[in-house]
């Protein structure tokens, strides 16, 4: 049971910017007196990932030297892996007025202070050069890209101490920190864990996939993103609902568990796959699921680039084993699920649905096959889709 026995954080150090109850006192009656700055919902995102060490090593907003680090060579300015700068964007303004001395962050406005920044420096954020080498293209209709273009021109940098975590008011059983997920691993004796994120319902292909990984490791964690997504992405409390019905139908309870990731979806495909791999290194994972055109979005990145660009790293760097996956699918003639690499069988014989063709089976009321889709999963998403009109 000792955590000798499971991963190292990425930096060697589980992070924790939550202060104790004393410090917590004090820092609140230093946050009232402070200049005050709301993050927008993606930075608050990122900094409840901060404060419970989901981004360990980092202990705060970067830097310029991190900054431009990260996206000239996906490392950071001391040479450890990281593939997405984390930053919080203010205006020129801003950036002038705070230059020194601390700052509080509030989660929305007039709301209590959530975290106290110790200002190291501001800088002028490189947009386009973030955009390129970041999401591979400065377009606006990249969602990434237009979070980047619609913050503020400067980033404020520092260290947090973090007087509480922002509120959710849902799914409050799910929500667990690096430490705690790595105490659940522990209690459940898993040396091995498998990481799968998602931000969408699991079909079965998602499940086939899960569970092959699975096969080769002691525990899995489906661990969806529950942080800010595109609009047009299904909605968290009905994508736990679908995971909820999977889970008690399909998947061995001492095997499998759902946790919260709360990061926001930044659909920077090769890169995030990277940073979400890290993440869940952080999570205690040892190994982590890269599918085809992970994190992606319209046809911005090749299907294979997410699981390519692990291998500009050198053996071992990451620390975390990724496990590349093909697209798969039920195959009649294999009466099973299959992917390329397995089923010698041609298109005729395999039950494959484009994501439009699904969603309007969904609107119309209709199941998918239930080779595609388990008809519990099916039914909850009917149900939404007919609940929106
Ligand atoms: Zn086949």
């Amino acid at each position: 049971m000792s955590e000798t026995h499971q991963i190292a954080p990425h930096g060697g150090t589980l992070v924790n910017l939550l202060a104790d109850d004393a410090t917590t006192a004090a820092l609140a009656a230093e946050a009232a007196n402070l200049p005050k700055l709301v993050p927008n919902e993606r930075e608050l995102s990122d900094l409840e990932m901060l404060a419970v060490g989901a981004l360990s090593p980092l202990t705060g907003f970067q830097g310029e030297a991190d900054y431009h680090a990260v996206l000239d060579s996906m490392h950071l300015a001391n040479g450890l892996a990281w593939a997405i700068p984390v930053v919080l964007g203010v205006t020129e303004e801003q950036a002038h007025q705070l230059g020194s001395g601390s700052v509080a962050l509030l989660p929305a406005e007039g709301a209590a202070p959530i975290a106290v920044l110790r200002v190291s420096g501001t800088f002028k954020r490189d947009k386009a050069k973030e955009a390129v080498a970041v999401y591979r293209t400065d377009e606006e209709a990249h969602p990434g890209v237009k979070a980047v273009y619609d913050s503020g021109d400067y980033c404020i940098a520092g260290d947090l101490e973090v007087i509480s975590l922002p509120v959710h008011d849902d799914f409050q059983n799910y929500r667990m920190t690096p430490a705690e997920t790595r105490a659940e691993f522990a209690r459940r004796g898993w040396t091995t864990v498998v990481g799968f994120q998602t931000r969408n319902p699991i079909h079965r292909a998602h499940e086939y996939i899960q569970k092959c990984a699975l096969e080769i490791v002691d525990g899995l964690l489906v661990h969806p993103l529950m942080g800010a997504t595109k609009s047009d992405d299904v909605p968290p409390d009905v994508r736990m609902q679908c995971y909820e019905a999977l889970f008690e139908g399909y998947y061995p309870k001492d095997r499998a568990m759902v946790s919260i990731f709360p990061a926001a979806m930044r659909y920077a495909g090769p890169r995030e796959a990277i940073w979400h791999a890290i993440c869940r290194k952080n999570y205690g994972c040892t190994h982590f699921i890269v599918g085809r055109d992970h994190a992606g979005v319209g046809t911005y990145y090749g299907t294979y680039d997410a699981q390519q660009i692990f291998e500009e790293f050198e053996e071992g760097e990451l620390g975390i084993t990724t496990l590349n996956f093909e697209h798969s699918f039920w195959c009649e003639s294999c009466e099973g699920m299959a992917s390329p690499k397995t089923c010698p069988h041609g298109e005729e014989t395999r039950i494959s649905l484009s994501g439009t063709k699904v969603r309007e089976m969904l609107r119309n009321g209709e199941r998918p096959p239930q080779e595609f889709s388990r008809p519990e999963v099916a039914d909850i998403l009917i149900a939404a889709m007919q609940g929106q009109e």
